[in-house]
């Protein structure tokens, strides 16, 4: 699977959630771009989260519902499946994300199969490329299988990436263990090290409303855009171009474009459509990215954050993508449940990676050494407090022994943790990254704000999705089903073929 040599980006206008105008447009940009559907056609959105209070972080089912039924007017008969598969974020079961998102009756409707890539047997993907975190990865046998493989983004901010358009989306077609290995200060290198697993043919991104600022609540940004493409890199670099950014700043898409996945100069990039480039300029003038401190971002509230580099032999002085992005998404999160979690915050102080200044800690007030790279040495009120690094270098985490922790487990951690240590000026939180839920259930267990794992209307089918999943996947293992398949996938031009 070659990422085309000769991109193409087509912009057009669409300022309506409507299945049948989406189709149309699709049809036409499949058309453009001469792509017909075949063998195992797999669509991949971005269901990060879903329900009313999460809309505008996830790939719309209107969309989607569009994208598929222009897939199928292309079909001329060479399509063996059509399917829509996620691992959608922060420790939800993906089957509650695809039913709160409204995607299960569409997909009904579309008569497309549905894959939750965590229920999936994940399949080992060697990497040999110069400069890879590691020498294989893990995907689910779905995406090492596809034979069609269209990516359907959200346009949005990312407060770990800058951006995340089509590369990004990626992160979704790893399950929970394997996704969060190197989700920390190298997850750029990550994003582009996964673009080795596939290549998409066709990429159409719901830029009808943007997310702005955020990833999991961003700010509604009608961009009324549908925008299609044949090749990654330059689809972002287009994406970049519109929101004003220059695409080389963002590491993930820099770092596949020297790896030869598609250029970031416009010059080379042909950009048609019935809105100009200029003119799609216009429409984002003024959107947002989210790349903010942890130290900014929580200034003026109850929580002080203080941000030392993480590990020293890996060149950088502060972890975008690990611990410090994922508070600032708890926190919204939380927000979003309890509009009170603000005020109801006690002073609390949260340090990350090796930081060496003083900590301004008020009697009685707590502090959250985060993660396990973080460090400290110094007082804390009275007393004299050293924090020792538990981090483990990457080399040391082998996908094949990655385990799944579920959100009990981690529940029931994060309590026994804050118990423990109730009459302690400090707690500590190992993990690299301490997940986003983590950090929503201590924010919450620490403020006593409402906690959107127990809210009421969330809980009855939270709870139905993940027995579900659980059971399935113990049913596989019962009927000797390995969930982790070693070697490389069957499909025949496994590999994108670049450098
Ligand atoms: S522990 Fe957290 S802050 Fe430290 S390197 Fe890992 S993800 Fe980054």
């Amino acid at each position: 699977m070659k990422p085309s040599a000769n991109p193409t980006v087509i912009i057009r206008h669409c300022d309506a959630y409507d299945p049948e105008r989406i189709r149309a447009i699709v049809r036409e940009g499949l058309e453009t771009l001469g792509l017909r559907p075949h063998g195992r056609t797999l669509v991949k959105p971005n269901v990060v989260s879903s329900g009313p209070m999460f809309k505008n972080a996830y790939t719309r089912p209107e969309f989607v519902e569009g994208v598929l039924a222009a897939l199928r007017d292309r079909d001329d008969g060479a399509v063996d499946e059509l399917a829509v598969g996620e691992r959608c974020g922060i420790t939800i079961p993906t089957r509650r994300a695809f039913a709160g998102a409204g995607y299960d009756e569409m997909l009904e409707r579309a008569r497309a199969k549905r894959y939750c890539f965590e229920e999936e047997p994940q399949v080992e993907i060697p990497y040999s490329h110069k400069g890879r975190l590691r020498d294989y990865v893990f995907t689910p046998e779905p995406v090492a299988r596809a034979d069609f493989f269209v990516n359907c983004p959200k346009f949005k901010a990312h407060p770990w990436t800058t951006v995340t358009f089509s590369m990004k989306n990626y992160i979704g077609i790893q399950d929970d263990r394997h996704r969060l290995i190197d989700h920390d200060h190298r997850l750029n290198e990550k994003i582009a090290d996964l673009q080795y697993i596939v290549q998409p043919q066709f990429i159409a991104i719901d830029a009808i409303t943007a997310g702005e600022g955020r990833m999991l609540t961003p700010i509604p940004f009608p961009l009324n855009l549908v925008i299609m493409g044949d090749n990654q890199v330059a689809f972002d670099a287009v994406c970049c171009a519109i929101i004003g950014v220059d695409p080389m700043t963002v590491d993930h898409i820099r770092l596949a474009h020297e790896r030869g996945f598609g250029p970031v100069d416009l010059a080379a990039i042909k950009v048609v459509g019935d809105v100009s480039l200029d003119e799609a300029k216009a429409r984002a003038k003024g959107f947002k990215v989210g790349l903010i401190r942890v130290e900014k971002y929580f200034e003026g509230s109850h929580i002080t954050a203080y941000a030392g580099p993480p590990p020293d032999s890996e060149k950088t002085d502060y972890c975008w993508g690990g611990c410090p992005g994922a508070i600032e998404e708890a926190i919204e999160i939380l927000r979003l449940f309890d509009e009170t979690v603000d005020a109801k915050m006690p002073r609390l102080h949260v340090v990350f990676g090796k930081y060496e200044g003083p900590l301004a800690v008020g009697p009685g007030e707590k502090v959250i050494f985060m993660g396990d790279c973080s460090e400290y040495d110094g007082p804390i009120g009275d007393k004299l407090v050293q924090i020792r690094s538990t981090y483990k270098d990457r080399a040391t985490k082998d996908p094949h022994h990655a385990k799944h922790e579920d959100i009990y487990v981690k529940m029931a951690s994060v309590m026994a943790k804050l118990a423990s240590s109730k009459d302690d000026p400090y707690v500590r939180f190992g993990g690299c990254p301490v997940s986003v839920a983590e950090q929503v259930l201590a924010l919450c267990f620490l403020s006593g704000a409402k906690n959107p794992i127990l809210d009421p209307k969330e809980s009855i089918p939270f709870n139905k999705a993940y027995l579900q999943w659980r059971s399935t996947t113990a049913l596989q293992r019962l009927k000797g089903v390995p969930y982790q398949r070693e070697g490389a996938c069957e499909r025949g031009e496994a590999r994108p073929e670049v450098e």
